[in-house]
């Protein structure tokens, strides 16, 4: 069987799914034959060469998508680029076949057998290929990154020729920084899940005071064993709706949290929001107001903005600086934005999910298998009914 990797198409996208070192991986597992888009690893830093020592054949992308059985690819295709499959290949791909109805269509028409790598059951077993963890812990990585770059100072104390680097005379010191002579930025994630847990890590070994809140209550721990502070609200409620997620919480809940972003916004540096809810809006908890009160230099970074945003002021897609105080970064590629470090946990997740499949030496789809069955979302030109998660009500 052959297998093909195009370059990709979206706008922007930096990403490849595959890599030289996994080309060579799927040539000793026995997918002796590796079709490669010329460039198709350029933005990543994958140049043709390392693809050709690798073991991989270059050609064009009309060649590839005439010759080849299996297509891994990053991006959902176009509902354009549908129409190039031929019938009976098999893609594997972030598909969000919800919000790509006509795209997972145009693959049926096809016959083109489509597996997302987005609707991969979240168990045990198929760890390995969480590609949407592997994401969000470079979107959270990226996010604290960013925020750095448009926050106009260290972040932590310094002692240099030209002085220490002293503590924020602006902002009375907290006990707990106790007597700590400088300037520490504060930092406020929300959202402890993987891309918050990421941006918490990230953040403490920039030195900076991290403070975090989640819903659900094994956040705290996870907080609490990474050095950060974990906030919390009066108003008792578990945020956990099975399967590891969020449920919508009560509106006294929501309006506790918020009192409390309010007066963590008059204090922090930075605030990176990540709060989601599988299949429901992103709940919105940074009011304009809340910008408004925060110092002038600030920076927001939403990994929501995608979803909506989790904050009133963000445009998603878009940096911008509001009212000349808050820089405020709806982006919504993080991962592309980091395209080496994320093309190669991506291309890990989507080999090792390649070799998963079938048996030893011989490639097939088992429908009786839960990872096969949870993500296959087109098969033998059916759209198939999704299968129902662990979702919160
Ligand atoms: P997510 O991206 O869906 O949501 C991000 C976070 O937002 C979650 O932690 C959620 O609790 C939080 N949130 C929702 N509403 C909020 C609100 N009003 N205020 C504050 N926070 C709010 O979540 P995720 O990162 O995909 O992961 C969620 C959980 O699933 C984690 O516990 C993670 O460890 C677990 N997980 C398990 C597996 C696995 O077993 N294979 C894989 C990935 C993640």
């Amino acid at each position: 069987l052959t297998v093909g990797v195009p370059k990709e198409t979206f706008t922007n996208e930096r990403r490849v799914a595959l890599t030289p070192q996994n080309v060579k991986l799927l040539r000793k597992k026995g997918f002796e034959n590796v079709l490669v888009e010329r460039n198709a690893g350029f933005h990543a830093q994958f140049t043709d060469e390392a693809y050709t020592e690798a073991g991989a054949q270059l050609v064009s992308r009309e060649q590839l998508f005439k010759s080849t059985d299996i297509i891994l690819k990053v991006r959902p295709p176009s509902e354009g680029e549908a129409q190039d499959f031929k019938e009976g290949t098999t893609l594997i791909s972030f598909l969000y076949p919800t919000q790509n109805k006509a795209i997972v269509d145009a693959l049926a028409t096809r016959k083109v057998d489509s597996l997302a790598m987005d609707m991969i059951p979240r168990i045990s077993r198929a760890q390995v290929f969480d590609a949407l963890s592997s994401m969000s812990n470079i979107s959270g990585y990226k996010a604290v990154l960013e925020a750095s770059n448009h926050f106009g100072r260290f972040l932590t104390g310094q002692v240099t020729a030209a002085g220490k680097v002293r503590e924020c005379q602006s902002v009375p010191k907290k006990e707990s920084e106790g007597n700590n002579a400088f300037f520490l930025g504060r930092v406020l994630v929300i959202g402890a899940g993987v891309a918050g847990l990421s941006a918490v890590t990230t953040a403490k070994r920039m030195g900076a005071i991290v403070r975090a809140f989640d819903t659900r209550a094994e956040a705290r721990e996870q907080v609490q064993s990474l050095g950060a502070e974990f906030l919390e609200v009066s108003v008792k409620e578990e945020g956990g709706g099975g399967g590891g997620y969020a449920k919508v919480m009560s509106k006294e809940f929501i309006e506790a949290e918020m009192a409390l972003f309010m007066e963590q916004c008059k204090d922090v540096d930075i605030v990176i929001t990540t709060a989601l809810i599988p299949g429901k809006p992103a709940p919105k908890l940074i009011t304009n107001d809340m910008v408004a009160a925060m110092k002038q230099g600030s920076v927001i970074v939403d990994l929501a903005a995608e979803g909506g945003g989790n904050c009133e002021a963000t445009k998603p897609g878009e940096l911008y600086v509001k009212d000349g105080k808050v820089t405020i970064i709806g982006y919504t590629d993080f991962p592309s934005r980091l395209p080496t470090q994320s093309s190669t946990l991506y291309s890990n997740n989507i080999t090792k999910f390649l070799l998963s499949l079938g048996e030893e030496n011989s490639f097939f789809l088992d429908i009786k298998d839960e990872v096969v069955r949870g993500s296959l979302i087109v098969h033998k030109g059916e759209v198939l009914p999704p299968v129902p998660r662990a979702l919160p009500p």
